[in-house]
């Protein structure tokens, strides 16, 4: 149990789930969504799904399950304290609670310390929670309202898998090496033909979008583990836990019938062991019900299908229906066994009639054929469940249904049940309708089938900036989702914005066509922040949502469904100066916000960067993290000093204080810092409330603080000379003040600015406030 993907320890599950054969999973409290992204665009939840399909191919890879709770990733967080004044830890604990319950397991283990030592306050608060779900679970009175479900559960011990975040201190591992338990997890599995470090390195390479390819080992690995809570052992993880058929009431004969069939298992034939195998399962079908005898009926029904080389599926003509869609399906069902096997009959989804077939499947011989099925108009859209109402960025994602709750993803949409007689014993399969295609690079592709509204609507920009009366174009692309869908979209927006036209009519044809709709959208006089939504019309009902993909190679393609939603911003802004050069660092979404409110924005390239040109702008504005990405930085300063110096207004965004290209970044000498503030509510107070900052040409207030997102700013600078003026000052609730996240300077004739907020997050979102002040920066000296 920990806190992101990428906390597990993918040998430790590899060597549990492969060499031990337990029933290994990983609870991860997150999906990841506040992480960043390395492969592509997508942040936030959309992060989230992409995540949470790595660790479920992580899995596939390593032999664990995967579970979360419904925490959302709010980003990084520096003690538990914090972590739980926004995730509301008794609703957390629940979860946690409910994944005990139902996975039962003996023994669990986490990743971090409970205390500071794990660094990110979702560490801490991941083994904080383990330790008290431990207790909590099983303990009848916490929780009832699991109980209609679930059983309490007592696990035998709760153990610290001490990582590199807990061997920093040496010294204390040292003294304390002798206490712990050590397991080597390096071991070679001949059977597969790898050592768990390699196959650990696959799982971890499926983390795709964080950018952890690893590299396999092979040898001894020790991994150590301190006792937490339970009892107490240095021998074997699993000391004193029965993990034999004698477990289970009436379990002890079928373990000496496992025994016999391993050892007359013959790999060339593995369809000799299919009598054995259902003599197995026939003496498990005689257990009492419950967790084992669900748990293994499953086993020995996948290990059946696989000693008869058993092929069932059933794919989906589209990945993709509406309600009331007529979809074909494609039946395939081959046995390539000696065995006997009928097919009886096949269940489909939707009511639509079973087929009854009694069909003998001979050796090698398939049988396939296509049926219909119309989808049922109150068929719900495969929304992620955890996203189907509408989320902030903190918390909890809100899950009506307990069942879903822990769930990696949504059940498939649609399931097929095979019914056959094997050497006249009844077996019955569950089969997923699936969507699979032909890719010419890659070959056999398959898609998960999803349920759609019949018409979307995308909004092409997600913040739509007015700096000032004059009507800005919205342009809105609707996409069908059945043949035949004609209907009108209106634009959804508050009392005193007003759209031109009122309403727009379309009419596609075919399913998948496009159209696109512009209207002209005028704000009202006086400051205003409103959210506008795409109504789309069609045989009298209304839809809101727009239609995402999410596509990569290493995950299933995901879809997903957001409101067709869109901000507006009336902003009180007076800007002066109108020409600004924008040289990029690691890349931001700055020079699209500043053309939102009417600046022309030059982009800088090397052979700009001279004195002639750049005297011929207002501002020149440095993107975020310029002197950690871009060599060429020590090459310009120089230049862009001269610009200040006879002057020009040069304003730098953050930039790490590791991994600089050069060292003073400004006319007079300033340090960076590792110092963030990551309350974006945190008071903010004027420190030189004369400045030009806090003037001119907006006159700033406390108020233009208010609704940011995310942080107010890292990587302060600390101790700046005397020229620099600080402007404003702030901190976290139990961190000092941080006075560096405006430092203005005189130089020359000019201004020199050196700014560590998080504008690149602000301006992007269409935070009001953080406009007014970062025009004022621009408008320096004018
Ligand atoms: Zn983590």
């Amino acid at each position: 149990m920990a806190a992101h993907p990428d906390d597990e320890n993918t040998n430790f599950i590899a060597y549990m789930a492969n060499e031990k054969l337990y029933n290994t999973s990983y609870l991860a409290l997150t999906r990841g969504d506040g992480g960043q992204n390395l492969i592509g665009p997508e942040i936030r939840e959309q992060l989230g799904m992409i995540r949470t399909q790595e660790l479920l191919q992580a899995r596939r890879t390593d032999g664990g399950k995967q579970f979360f709770s419904r925490a959302n990733d709010f980003g990084f967080s520096k003690n538990p304290q914090e972590v739980f004044t926004i995730w509301e830890k008794e609703n957390l604990l629940a979860d946690a609670v409910w994944v005990i319950r139902n996975v039962k397991p003996d023994v669990i283990v986490t990743r971090f310390p409970p205390d500071s030592r794990a660094g990110h306050g979702h560490h801490s608060a991941s083994s904080i929670l383990a330790e008290e779900a431990f207790d909590a679970a099983a303990d009848p009175k916490r929780f009832p309202e699991q109980l209609k479900y679930v059983q309490p559960w007592q696990t035998k011990r709760l153990l610290w898998n001490i990582g590199m975040w807990g061997m920093l201190n040496r010294a204390e591992f040292v003294k304390n090496a002798k206490e712990y338990l050590q397991i080597d997890v390096g071991s070679y599995n001949a059977m597969l033909g790898k050592s768990y470090g390699e196959i650990s390195a696959e799982s971890r390479s499926m983390h795709k979008s964080q950018g952890f390819g690893s590299i396999g080992n092979r040898g001894i690995s020790v991994e150590y583990l301190q006792h937490t809570k339970g009892e107490k052992t240095l021998t074997d993880l699993f000391e004193g836990v029965n993990t034999s058929w004698a477990r289970v009431k009436g379990g002890e004969n079928i373990e000496t019938m496992v025994q016999t069939a391993i050892k007359e298992y013959d790999a060339a034939v593995p369809d000799a062991s299919v009598s054995a195998l259902l003599k197995i399962r026939t003496a498990i079908e005689k257990l009492p019900d419950g967790f084992w005898k669900t748990t293994k009926l499953r086993e020995v029904n996948d290990i059946l299908k696989n000693a008869l080389g058993l092929f069932l599926e059933v794919t989906a003509a589209d990945y993709a229906y509406t309600p009331t869609d007529q979809m074909t399906m494609s039946v395939e069902a081959i046995n390539r066994s000696a065995a006997n096997v009928t097919l009886q009959k096949i269940v489909f989804p939707f009511k639509s009639k079973d087929s009854v077939l009694a069909a003998p499947l001979k050796n090698n011989d398939g049988l396939s054929f296509e049926i219909k099925a119309k989808i049922p108009a109150q068929t719900d859209i495969s929304q992620p469940y955890w996203l189907r109402k509408a989320i902030g960025y903190k918390g909890l994602f809100s899950v009506d249904n307990q069942l879903e709750i822990g769930q990696a993803e949504n059940p498939p949409v649609a399931t097929v049940l095979f019914e056959l007689t094997v050497q006249g014993k009844p077996l019955q399969f569950d089969v997923p309708v699936v969507y699979k295609k032909k890719d010419p690079v890659i070959g056999e592709v398959y898609q998960p089938l999803v349920v759609t509204p019949p018409v979307y609507a995308n909004i092409t920009q997600e913040v739509y900036m007015f700096a000032d009366e004059k009507p800005r174009k919205v342009t809105i692309g609707i996409k069908a989702g059945k043949d035949n869908c004609q209907g009108e979209v209106t634009l959804d927006i508050a009392p005193g914005w007003r759209t031109v036209p009122q309403s727009i009519p379309f009419n596609l044809a075919v399913k998948g066509a496009e159209q696109s709709v512009e209207f002209q959208l005028y704000p009202p006089a006086a400051s205003q922040e409103t959210q506008i939504k795409a109504l789309v019309k069609v045989e009298g009902k209304t839809y809101d949502k727009s239609f995402a993909i999410i596509s990569y190679s290493h995950i299933p393609a995901q879809v997903f469904f957001p409101t067709a939603a869109a901000k507006a911003v009336k902003l009180d802004l007076v800007k002066k100066g109108n020409n600004i050069a924008y040289l990029m660092g690691a890349g931001d979404l700055i020079p699209l916000s500043l053309r939102q409110i009417g600046y022309d924005v030059t982009m800088l390239e090397d052979k700009d960067m001279t004195l002639d040109k750049l005297t011929q702008f207002d501002a020149v504005v440095v993107g975020v993290r310029a002197y950690n990405t871009n060599e060429r930085m020590k090459h310009y300063q120089a230049t862009l000093m001269n610009y200040v110096k006879d002057g020009g207004n040069l304003v730098i965004q953050y930039n790490t204080n590791m991994d600089l290209v050069m060292k003073d970044l400004g006319p007079y000498p300033f340090e960076l810092t590792r110092d963030r503030i990551t309350v974006e509510g945190s008071e903010v107070r004027f420190i030189m409330p004369s400045s030009p900052v806090l003037n001119s040409p907006n006159k700033i207030t406390p108020e233009d603080f208010d609704n940011w997102v995310q942080e107010r700013g890292l990587y302060f600078p600390q101790k700046w000379s005397p020229q620099y003026e600080a402007v404003i000052s702030s901190n976290d609730p139990d961190g000092p003040p941080l006075d560096g996240g405006i430092l203005v300077a005189k130089y020359g004739k000019g201004s020199y600015v050196y700014t560590s907020l998080s504008w690149f997050r602000e301006l992007p979102a269409g935070v009001p406030g953080a406009y007014r002040v970062f025009v004022n920066l621009l408008s320096l000296g004018k």
